[in-house]
């Protein structure tokens, strides 16, 4: 039985570009730090898959630091931040659905004696009046989303550097963009609007264990990892050449023509939905990314439904792969879900190799599994 694959916010199926390029860097052994020609091989690898990233990102190649995934580049932005700004201000803005790796780090923040603020996000928007009025007692910096894992919400990068800029406390913007990360319309605002921001090679058609930061010309962050200095002191530790050369070359492949794609998916599987006259809803935030449906199905518990689908060969998520084990998601309760909406939902996530056909299925498949397993 061959597996429709709807779950690539969890983890995207590698692109053929991806596997190429990592197949060819195996070769390529040497130790980027090495000064030999091996070594100088390797780092060169590096160097051009950096120049790739850097292009997706519409920033400089010296802004790109390779990590080891989306959640150590959040860890590193976040511990960073707070150690570089807390003599200035111990007050944190971020908001009530950010990813365990960046709320997990804040949660460790606070025990510490920072004052964390979580703005409401309701509907799947941050409230910008609510940020204002926070930022008039100042913060050391803002963590907010590009978009959200759960629910595909897409949040609004251009007013919330608006709103600190106007309110002249200086707090600096992190960005955890690892689901946002070329699957917005605007692929130049991460770079314009943030001071840094998080990305992870997984989800774009990469591998797994590979991540990046972006980290703004002349931000001076303590490093979370210390040793060899690698990556220009920012995170140490050798390079992973053969990851990074696909992270580049998935980053170069993920363009404009993938998107349009996904998006036609989205849109026709939403459709699909709601013309199989099912008790199903759309939990469609104000905006929004086109990888991400997140839908609640009535009566029928989200496990039941991915062990009912996963039978079948469709695979899909509860919430999201993160939490999909850690019980009711506090994202779907900030986007204003009942517990009974909450207990199912569950998310279908789109990518490139994703097909009409599949979306067919996988609607009528949905369906026909809602009315039958109705509680
Ligand atoms: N941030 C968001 C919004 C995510 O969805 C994820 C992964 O699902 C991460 C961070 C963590 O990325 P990684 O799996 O590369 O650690």
């Amino acid at each position: 039985m061959s597996t429709l694959y709807f779950d690539s916010a969890a983890t995207s199926i590698p692109c053929r570009q991806a596997v190429e390029a990592a197949s060819a860097a195996i070769a390529f052994f040497g130790n980027p730090s090495s000064v030999h020609s091996e070594g100088l091989a390797a780092k060169k690898i590096i160097d051009s898959a950096r120049k790739s990233v850097a292009s997706a990102l519409y920033c400089k190649p010296e802004e790109v630091v390779f990590t080891g995934c989306g959640s150590e580049s959040n860890n590193q932005a976040l511990f960073g931040l707070s150690k570089l700004r807390a003599r200035r201000s111990k007050r944190i803005i971020t908001t009530n659905s950010e990813h365990p790796s960046v709320s997990a780090p804040l949660a460790s923040l606070e025990a510490e004696g920072f004052e964390i603020i979580r703005l409401s996000t309701k509907g799947g928007a941050i409230d910008i009046s609510e940020l204002e009025s926070e930022l008039q007692n100042g913060a050391a910096f803002v963590s907010i989303m590009l978009a959200n894992n759960e629910t595909g919400a897409k949040y609004d990068l251009a007013s919330v550097r608006r709103a600190i800029d106007r309110s002249g406390c200086g707090a600096l913007l992190h960005c955890d963009a690892v689901q946002g990360f070329l699957k917005t319309d605007d692929r130049r605002e991460i770079a314009k609007y943030c001071d840094c921001a998080s990305v992870s090679a997984h989800k774009i058609g990469g591998f797994k264990g590979v991540g990046a930061l972006f980290v703004k010309n002349g931000l001076k962050m303590p490093p979370f990892i210390k040793g060899g200095g690698q990556e220009s002191g920012f995170r140490s530790g050798t390079e992973n050449t053969v990851g990074i050369a696909a992270f580049g070359a998935a980053a170069e492949a993920f363009n404009a023509e993938k998107l349009k794609h996904i998006s036609e998916l989205y849109e026709y599987t939403k459709q699909l939905i709601l013309e199989s006259g099912a008790e199903i809803k759309l939990n469609l935030p104000e905006k929004h990314i086109c990888t991400i449906l997140s839908v609640s199905v009535a009566g029928v518990r989200s496990e039941v439904m991915l062990n009912a689908l996963s039978a079948e060969g469709i695979c899909i998520s509860a919430g999201s792969a993160c939490s999909a084990r850690k019980g009711p998601s506090g994202a779907l309760e900030a986007f204003g879900l009942t517990k009974q909406e909450i207990e199912g939902t569950v998310r279908i996530s789109f990518g490139a190799d994703n097909t009409r056909e599949e979306c067919v299925m996988l609607a009528e498949r949905l369906a026909v599994n809602a009315k039958r397993l109705k509680r």
